[in-house]
Parts: structure tokens; C-alpha cells; sequence
């Protein structure tokens, strides 16, 4: 499972070799051909435990770092924040219990690899003083039948026996790779196997009880939510997801300074320029940034790691990354245009509409507005309506204005716009006002459609090429700082204006 696990059983072994080795040599002092023997055999023993983890590795295994805390964790405050309050009810079991509030079985952490899942979930192990047992999807994929499906059975109740052993009262089975093991059923992989694997999956977590000694929860981990089976994701089950995005600026100096705290760094390294310069890495990047610019210092035989080689080191992270900075740069910039314009229309049609806005990857998405919920409204009138398609069609516009060129980026953007613009026809709201949504035909519909989206389209680009100049100067102004709060932005705003 993990190395650490797997090197250590290396080191008994050879330690166990140099006893029987140095006990052959008291009995009979021989020749050098049965030393030479022993050593090449616990020399291919101990290749064979550390590279190809020869006899490790079954699933929930015990991680050995029991006391990791949600401070070891940079940047995912919003992460962080949703994980705890959702574990405040573990902890809080009693009065939870007393509430009649269902018992929390399962929590999904969604997001890219390398930003901090794993870690989420030891950090939820020790605030909840749980045993942490963690294991992967694939660990359960077995050609033979059944295999999968009795680790599942065994996973669970290794955690409860854990747990009783160490006398606590929780225990975290944290499942990496979720999609790997809980991909919807009934898919083209004709697997019988699969299927098996996960309904025990299913099985035991619909017969977690508040009322057990032990308190059990699961934590999944996955990139992919979209392919996960629908009965996962039934209350009960996984019914709690949280996102877990790439860091934004402050995020990422926050990262560096945890994986550089232990470090000699020189006094020109400034960690917010470096944060500056590693946009859409993620923590694991982070990471590697850090400890490349350690080795590259000891291969120069210098005492302490300086600004000159971070930068080498994530240069040589963003290699190995294969995307190329040019190309990120451009996209970045394209994507500050785009959600720029959102905003700035949103705050035209609605004055302090703008809650955040961001150019850090979040989800699927590359970029990110958020306004103020109007979700509670019930009535939406004329006015509402062209409003909000003057906002979605607002990113693709910029983008032409200023770029020259729209993107795939919009094509979000394109339904929400004419999904308004349905609604607007079918509430006799366009002006062919009131009509019999049943008479109308289909041709009809889509032309009055596209002539509700051309004329809020004339009318958008008009108004945004005349402030063309506080629109890029705006824009500039997030690429730079990646994210802003509503509040920032409207002062922006004012003062590109
Ligand atoms: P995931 O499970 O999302 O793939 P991990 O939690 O396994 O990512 O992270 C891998 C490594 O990257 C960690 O051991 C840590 O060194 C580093 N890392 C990732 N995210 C963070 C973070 N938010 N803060 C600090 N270190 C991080
Ligand atoms: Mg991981
Ligand atoms: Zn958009």
C-alpha cells in the first residue's frame, strides 16, 4: 500500500539476512562462494519487496502518521470549512443523536490529483480522533470473482476491530479513486465483478448504525463524480460532496510555506512572487517545487535554497507538467476578459451582484462567477430575465472584443442564455406577448429565440466596446490577482473606470 509500510519490511529482511548471515559465517569459517550466495539472494529478496511491493499491499491499511492536522493543509479554506462542519456532527454525536439528525455514513471529496484529498482525509481522522484506514478503487479489481467484494466486507471490519483495539470511537475508510470501483453499473465493461464490488460497498454502508459502538465513516476521493453510480450518491450513501479545487495565489504561498517551513531558505525568497509564477499548479506541484529546489541547492553544494533555484525548480515542475506556460498564459488572460465582462454586466443590471469572481480553475470550469443567490425568487419579470441573458452572453462578447476570437469556453454561457430566452417567449414576454405556447410552431420558437439572443447581443457589445479600456484594465487586474471578492471588484471598477 504505502512505501513506507513496504520499506520496512525491507529493512527487517535484510537485517534478519546480516544475522544469518554473520551466525554462518561463527559456525564455519568458509570461503567466499556461499557469502557471495546469501548476499545476491537477499539482494533480489529485498528488490523484490521494494520495487515490485512483493507480499504488501491488501486493502486499509493502517497509515502510520496518526496525529496530521487540518493546519498541514494550505489553502482549500472552503474545503476545509465544509469537511469540518460535516464532521462537527461526528464529533458531536450525542446531541446529534438526540436531534434525530441522520447519522453522516459518507462524504466525497471531488477534485484534480495532487490538491490535498487525501491529506482532507487524515487531517478528518484526527479531528474526529478516529483510526484511519485508507485504500484505493482499483486494490478491489480482481480478475477472480467475489475477491472484491469480500475486501469490502473485510475493509469494514477491520476498521471497526481497529478502532475497539486502539478504544476509540470512529474510524475514517477513506476509498481513493472512487470512480474506479464505483462506476455506474450496467456500463459496457461486462464485469460481473464490478458490480459485485460495489453493491458490498453499498451493503455496508446502508447497515452503518447511529447506535454502534463505533462510529464509521467513509470518505471517497475522485476526479470524476459524473461517472459515479447514482446509488452512491443517495442520501445515506455519499450524500456530502466537496470540492476540492487547485489553490488560488493565497493558497499556494500558503503551500509553499508549509513545504518550505522545514527548509534553510535564503533571504531573497519571496514567497508570494513564487505563488505569482505557479498558477494552476496544484499542492503535490507545490510540493515538488519545493524539493527540487532543495536538490538542486545541495547539487550546487549551497547552504540554503535561494530564489534563482525555486524558479529553476519550477521550470523544470512545469516541464514535466507537459503544458506549455505560453499557451497557459493566453488562456488565463482570455479567461479574465471573459469573467470580467460577466461581472461587469451583472453589477450594470443588479448593483452589488458580484459575491467572487476567479480565473483559478474550479471544477470544470476555468473561470468563476458567483452572485448574489436569487434562487428564492419565484417570479422572475421581463427585466430579470434579459438581465441574466445580458450576463451569460456577456464573456463570449468580450472575448471577441478584445481577442478577436470566442472560445469553447462559452458554451455554458449559450445555454443559460437561451434557456432565459425561452422562458421569456413562453411567458408572453417577448413581444409577440401573450401566446398559446401550444400553437406556436417549432420554427417560430427558435427564430424568436435567436431574435431575443441577436438584439441583447448588439445591445451588450455596443456598451461593452464603449468601455473597452475599463474593461481590459479590470481584466488585467484578475489575471493578476486570480480572485477577487465582489467588494474588490466594484472598487476596480471604479477606479479603471
Ligand atoms: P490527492 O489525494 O488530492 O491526489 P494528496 O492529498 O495525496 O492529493 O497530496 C499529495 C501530496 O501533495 C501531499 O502529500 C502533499 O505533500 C502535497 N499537497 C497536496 N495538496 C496540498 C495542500 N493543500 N497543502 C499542502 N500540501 C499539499
Ligand atoms: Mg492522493
Ligand atoms: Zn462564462
Amino acid at each position: 500500500m504505502n512505501r513506507a509500510d513496504r520499506s520496512h519490511y525491507g529493512k527487517e529482511i535484510a537485517v534478519g539476512a546480516v544475522v544469518a548471515l554473520a551466525l554462518f559465517l561463527a559456525w564455519k569459517w568458509l570461503s567466499l562462494m556461499p557469502v557471495l550466495f546469501l548476499l545476491s539472494s537477499g539482494a533480489l529478496i529485498y528488490f523484490l519487496v521494494e520495487k515490485q511491493g512483493f507480499g504488501s499491499s491488501s486493502p486499509g491499511e493502517r497509515a502510520n502518521d496518526s496525529n496530521f492536522t487540518f493546519d498541514e493543509i494550505g489553502g482549500q479554506e472552503v474545503a476545509k470549512q465544509e469537511l469540518k462542519e460535516a464532521l462537527d456532527f461526528m464529533v458531536q454525536s450525542q446531541a446529534a443523536r438526540e436531534l434525530g439528525i441522520r447519522a453522516l455514513k459518507g462524504i466525497l471529496l471531488c477534485g484534480l490529483p495532487g490538491t490535498g484529498k487525501t491529506l482532507l482525509a487524515k487531517a478528518a481522522a484526527t479531528y474526529t480522533d478516529s483510526v484511519f484506514l485508507s485504500c484505493a478503487g482499483s486494490d478491489f479489481i480482481e480478475v477472480y470473482a467475489g475477491v472484491g467484494a469480500s475486501r469490502v466486507r473485510s475493509l469494514f471490519k477491520k476498521a471497526r476491530d481497529q478502532a475497539k483495539k486502539e478504544n476509540k470511537t470512529g474510524a475514517i475508510v477513506f476509498i481513493d479513486e472512487m470512480d474506479v470501483l464505483g462506476a455506474q453499473r450496467g456500463g459496457n465493461r461486462g464485469h460481473m465483478e464490478y458490480e459485485q464490488t460495489l453493491n458490498a460497498l453499498l451493503v455496508e454502508m446502508d447497515g452503518l448504525k447511529d447506535d454502534h459502538p463505533v462510529r464509521l465513516l467513509v470518505i471517497g476521493a475522485t476526479n470524476r463524480p459524473d461517472l459515479l453510480d447514482p446509488a452512491l450518491l443517495r442520501p445515506g450513501r455519499f450524500d456530502r460532496q466537496i470540492q476540492v479545487d487547485l489553490p488560488d495565489r493565497e493558497g499556494r504561498k500558503h503551500i509553499l510555506a508549509i513545504h518550505t517551513r522545514n527548509k534553510p531558505m535564503a533571504d531573497d525568497v519571496d514567497l508570494d512572487v513564487l505563488a505569482q509564477e505557479t498558477i494552476g499548479f496544484s499542492g503535490a506541484q507545490l510540493e515538488s517545487v519545493a524539493n527540487e529546489a532543495a536538490i538542486l541547492t545541495l547539487r550546487a553544494q549551497e547552504q540554503t535554497i535561494n530564489l534563482e533555484r525555486m524558479k529553476e525548480s519550477i521550470e523544470k515542475v512545469l516541464l514535466g507538467a507537459s503544458r506549455d506556460r505560453r499557451a497557459l498564459d493566453e488562456e488565463l488572460w482570455r479567461v479574465a476578459v471573459h469573467e470580467t465582462a460577466h461581472a461587469m454586466v451583472s453589477e450594470w443590471e443588479q448593483k452589488g451582484s458580484v459575491v467572487r469572481l476567479t480565473i483559478s480553475p474550479r471544477g470544470r470550469a476555468l473561470g468563476y462567477l458567483r452572485q448574489v443567490p436569487t434562487e428564492e425568487r419565484i417570479l422572475d419579470t421581463r427585466n430579470d430575465l434579459l438581465g441574466g441573458i445580458r450576463v451569460a452572453l456577456a464573456g463570449l462578447i468580450a472575448e471577441e472584443l478584445i481577442l478577436g476570437q470566442g472560445s469553447t469556453g462559452a458554451q455554458q454561457d449559450l445555454r443559460v442564455a437561451s434557456d432565459l430566452a425561452r422562458r421569456l417567449l413562453l411567458s408572453g414576454l417577448s413581444h409577440l406577448g401573450p401566446i398559446d405556447t401550444a400553437e406556436l410552431p417549432e420554427t417560430v420558437r427558435f427564430q424568436e429565440i435567436q431574435k431575443i439572443l441577436a438584439a441583447e447581443t448588439a445591445l451588450i457589445r455596443e456598451r461593452l466596446a464603449a468601455v473597452r479600456a475599463q474593461l481590459e484594465k479590470t481584466a488585467r487586474h484578475l489575471r493578476e490577482r486570480e480572485s477577487l471578492s465582489g467588494q474588490d471588484f466594484r472598487a476596480l471598477m471604479e477606479q479603471c473606470a
